[in-house]
């Protein structure tokens, strides 16, 4: 293995579903869920399958998925995209943002990102031989001077940045700010003003923004998504990346896109042809028609998250730990520093055998590893009932 690559060979969700099935633990651990999507999406496949939708789809995907993933922006951001140049079709957000990175860094370009980072942000950067920059998320006692979320549950609240450490972390070599909103594995929802301010240093900088918006509609408590394409001046830098595996509950199907300005998207497709070439032949018209599914379904999906929070959030604090407001996603970080576990590693590495329950560490997410020592995080996107299960299992650890 190639010295780029080599501080990357497990990655920690698989280490960790591997260990919850060894033990047949409730696997709380990776995101994903635990139910299928809706009856639509399902019947759209198995449709296009047997009506022979089984070849090579076009390069930059179907034209009925481009032609839907326009009118999901122009509907919910009153974004306006063109299907023909400014969309195009991955195998999941994961190869989008592989190609994007890989299409416009050249070595020793740097990537300003927060950490927690996604884990596949840290790879596909040290891929293209590009340099992480990273600014800190850092948990906020309610009561904080600068803070702006409203604790959801009266003993922590969300993750925030410092401002200076933002600005700090540019320089002549930026190329790239990667954001993700709604965060994994924060749950942070970025505000307007956050936005504002990251877009005013990527101006000023000359960065492309490249925006992971995977969870783009699982917020919670009425908080708005607000796309960083959305603000003024932005959809000219700006590469927005989603994926139908969130939305839809199909985190296997792994259908992805990104779009933006023709140049950049048509820098990405120079890429992609050549990780993937095209994927899902027969999943991208399911996508597509599961893009149009009314409003009630998607307020219904977060309404239901929701809830998902609030139960497990409740249990995790009823057991002892620390538990971080979460805004957005499947998932909510907890200090299990108060049960007098140090090591969040340690923790999650004994957690399925100590009571039946994995997860995972947030440190592993971290370039400082010091200060995240003892977050775990745990994934709320299951069966009520699996909740239910887990959280009486979990009250055995205090
Ligand atoms: N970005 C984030 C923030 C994620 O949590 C995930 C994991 N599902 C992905 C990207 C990958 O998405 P996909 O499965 O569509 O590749
Ligand atoms: N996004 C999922 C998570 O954060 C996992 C995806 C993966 O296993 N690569 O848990």
């Amino acid at each position: 293995l190639n010295a780029r690559m080599a501080p990357f060979t497990s990655t920690i969700f698989a280490e960790m579903s591997a260990l919850a099935v060894r033990t047949g633990a409730i696997n709380l651990g990776q995101g994903f869920p635990d139910t299928d999507g809706p009856q639509l999406i399902l019947d759209a496949a198995s449709e296009a399958i047997h009506g022979g939708a089984n070849q090579y789809p076009p390069g930059p995907g179907i034209p009925a998925l481009r032609v839907a993933v326009a009118e999901h922006q122009k509907r919910f951001y009153s974004l306006d995209l063109d299907p023909d140049t400014e969309i195009l079709i991955t195998a999941g957000a994961t190869e989008a943002i592989a190609a994007t990175i890989l299409a416009l860094c050249e070595p020793g370009d740097e990537v300003v990102t927060f950490e927690p980072y996604y884990d596949s942000y840290a790879a596909s950067i040290a891929l293209a031989g590009a340099e992480r920059r990273t600014v800190r998320l850092r948990p906020r006692p309610a009561g904080a001077t600068w803070e702006r979320d409203d604790a959801a549950d009266g003993r922590a609240v969300g993750f925030q940045f410092d401002p200076d450490e933002l600005a700090a972390a540019f320089s002549d070599r930026t190329r790239l700010v990667l954001l993700n909103t709604p965060h994994n594995p924060t749950g942070k929802v970025f505000s307007r003003d956050e936005l504002e301010l990251i877009a005013r240093l990527a101006t000023e900088h000359d960065a492309v923004v490249v925006t992971d918006e995977v969870y783009e509609h699982l917020t919670f408590d009425g908080r708005p998504h607000i796309p960083m394409a959305t603000l003024p001046g932005m959809a000219d830098r700006t590469v927005t990346i989603s994926s139908a595996g969130k939305t839809f509950s199909v985190t296997g199907w792994k259908i992805g896109w990104l779009h933006g300005p023709a140049e950049l998207v048509a820098a990405a497709r120079a890429v992609k042809q050549f990780l993937t070439y095209v994927s899902g032949g027969p999943l991208q018209p399911a996508v597509a028609a599961a893009l149009g599914l009314d409003d009630a379904f998607y307020t219904t999906l977060a309404a239901d998250l929701q809830r998902k929070r609030d139960l497990l959030s409740a249990g995790l604090r009823a057991a002892g730990f620390d538990v971080f407001a979460t805004s957005g996603t499947y998932f909510v970080i907890t200090d299990a520093a108060p049960l007098g576990f140090d090591d969040g590693i340690e923790l999650c590495q004994r957690l399925p055998e100590l009571i039946g329950v994995a997860a995972v560490p947030v440190s592993v997410f971290c370039d400082d590893k010091d200060s995240t020592r003892s977050l775990v995080r745990f994934a709320y996107c299951k069966r009520d009932e699996v909740l239910r299960e887990a959280v009486d299992r979990l009250s055995g650890l205090s």
